[in-house]
């Protein structure tokens, strides 16, 4: 439901946004600013039919491995649902971080010695609030001081 309204309201800004965009810088932007608009809502009507459907696929799930038989306690309903959720929150944790790192620069220097260093992608198991994932972050590898760093915004790209 929070959903929804958000939605709603966001499409409401959105409009407000457009006919500003149109006032201000002519009709340019604004097809641009239309393109988006469809965009966003065809990515929008995409991801709820698919979470509908995840829905739907649960509970089929939880009754042929039997996790919910007959009439179980709410509980038992609304942790099932929850595990979904958070597996959800991993999958998505864990795309963010793979796209982050895949755009990412492909040299950075070393915050020792100021050295240039390959980067590469390293899988990491992080602990998150919704358990464990496996996400892809850069390691740099110093030649000359022999160790390996973390880069951050300040030495990425040389
Ligand atoms: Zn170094």
């Amino acid at each position: 439901m929070g959903v929804t309204v958000c939605f709603g309201e966001w499409i409401l800004w959105k409009k407000d946004a457009m006919m500003k965009c149109t006032n201000a810088t002519g009709s340019g932007k604004t097809s641009s600013a239309e393109a988006d608009f469809e965009r966003t809502k065809k990515l929008k009507d995409r991801l709820d039919r698919l979470l509908r459907e995840a829905a739907e696929v649960e509970v089929e799930l939880s009754r042929a491995d039997g996790t919910i038989r007959g009439v179980p306690h709410y509980s038992v309903i609304e942790g099932r649902a929850h595990e979904l959720g958070k597996q959800l929150s991993r999958e998505v944790q864990q795309r963010q971080m793979s796209e982050l790192a895949a755009a990412q620069a492909t040299a950075a220097k070393c915050p020792t010695c100021g050295a240039a260093a390959r980067l590469e992608t390293r899988q990491r198991d992080m602990k998150t609030i919704d358990g464990d994932a496996g996400v892809q972050e850069l390691v740099g590898h110093c030649p000359r001081c022999r160790r390996d760093f973390f880069p951050d915004a300040r030495t990425v790209g040389l």
